[in-house]
C-alpha cells in the first residue's frame, strides 16, 4: 500500500487498514505485556502496574520486579548507570528468582504480599534462604521508589517534618544521624528511618545483609519511611571504598514526597 498514493484507498480499506493498525498496536502492547511479566524483563518493558503500593509490578507470588519510573541513566552522576543497571538486572533480579524458587514449594506464602511475608520469617537457619530474598525484593522495591532525578530541591514539610523536629531536632539533625548509621553499618546492609508503631516514634536504625525492620528479630523495629543499601555493589564501580561519598550522593535523588507518602501510610491507623 502506497501512502503517497490517498486516492487508490476507498473508505473500506481505510477503516479496514485502521483496524488493522489497532490490531498489531494491541498485540504489539500484548507481547510486552507478556514479555513484562516473566522474570527476564528489563527496563526496556513499559509494564502497567497500577494496582501496587510500593510501585511493584506483582503484588503477590510470583513476584517480579517493579517498573522503574526513570532510566538507568537517570541519577547520573550519584548513581551511574552501570551501576544500576546491574544492581537491578542481576542483583535484585537473583533475589526475586530466589525467593520465587522458595516459594514455589511453601503454599502458605503464596497469597500474600510481600510486607506480610516478612514478619512471618524468624532468624533459624532453615529461613536463610526465605530472609535474604524476601529482603532483598522488598529492600530493593523500597530503594527504587524513593529515588529520583528530579534533584529535590523540595524538602519536607507538613507533618512528616513536625515528627522529624519532635523526634531528631531538626532535619538537618535526621541527615546526621541516618548518614552515621549507613556509614557504621559493618559489611553489607543498609540504613533505615522507621516509624515505630508502639512509642509512635521515628526512629534512624541500621541492618546486617538483607535484614529489614519488619522482621520480627530485627533489632529496631518499625516500618520503613526511608532506607540506604550500603552494599558495595550498589555503589563500588563509582565510589570504590568511599562510602561516605555515596551516602552524601543519596541525598540529590532523594524524593522525599515519597518519603513522606511512606510516613503518612505507616502512621494511618
Ligand atoms: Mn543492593
Amino acid at each position: 500500500m502506497s501512502v503517497n498514493n490517498p486516492t487508490k484507498f476507498d473508505r473500506r480499506n481505510i477503516i479496514k487498514s485502521g483496524f488493522l493498525l489497532s490490531l498489531g498496536t494491541f498485540l504489539i502492547s500484548k507481547s510486552q505485556s507478556i514479555a513484562g511479566n516473566s522474570l527476564n524483563n528489563s527496563l526496556n518493558n513499559n509494564i502497567s502496574d497500577d494496582n501496587s503500593q510500593m510501585g511493584a509490578t506483582s503484588l503477590i507470588y510470583p513476584f517480579t520486579l517493579p517498573k522503574l519510573e526513570y532510566g538507568f541513566a537517570a541519577l547520573e552522576p550519584n548513581i551511574d548507570k552501570m551501576t544500576m543497571e546491574i544492581h537491578y538486572t542481576k542483583h535484585h533480579q537473583g533475589y526475586l528468582n530466589n525467593l520465587n524458587k522458595i516459594i514455589e514449594s511453601n503454599v502458605s506464602l503464596q497469597n500474600l504480599k510481600i510486607e506480610e511475608v516478612l514478619p512471618k520469617i524468624t532468624n533459624e537457619k532453615s529461613d536463610n534462604g526465605l530472609k535474604n530474598n524476601a529482603g532483598g525484593h522488598f529492600n530493593h522495591t523500597f530503594f527504587w521508589n524513593i529515588l529520583t532525578p528530579k534533584q529535590s530541591s523540595k524538602e519536607p514539610k507538613g507533618d512528616f517534618l513536625n515528627h522529624v523536629i519532635k523526634d531528631f531536632g531538626s532535619l538537618d539533625r535526621l541527615k546526621v544521624s541516618f548518614d552515621e548509621a549507613a556509614k557504621t553499618r559493618f559489611g553489607s546492609g543498609w540504613a533505615w528511618l522507621v516509624y515505630d508503631d508502639n512509642d509512635r516514634k521515628l526512629k534512624v536504625t541500621s541492618t546486617p545483609n538483607q535484614d529489614n525492620p519488619l522482621m520480627n528479630f530485627s533489632e529496631v523495629k518499625g516500618k520503613p519511611i526511608m532506607g540506604i543499601d550500603v552494599w558495595e555493589h550498589a555503589y563500588y564501580l563509582k565510589y570504590q571504598n568511599k562510602r561516605a561519598d555515596y551516602i552524601t550522593s543519596f541525598w540529590n535523588i532523594l524524593d522525599w514526597s515519597k518519603v513522606e507518602n511512606n510516613y503518612n501510610k505507616a502512621t494511618l491507623k
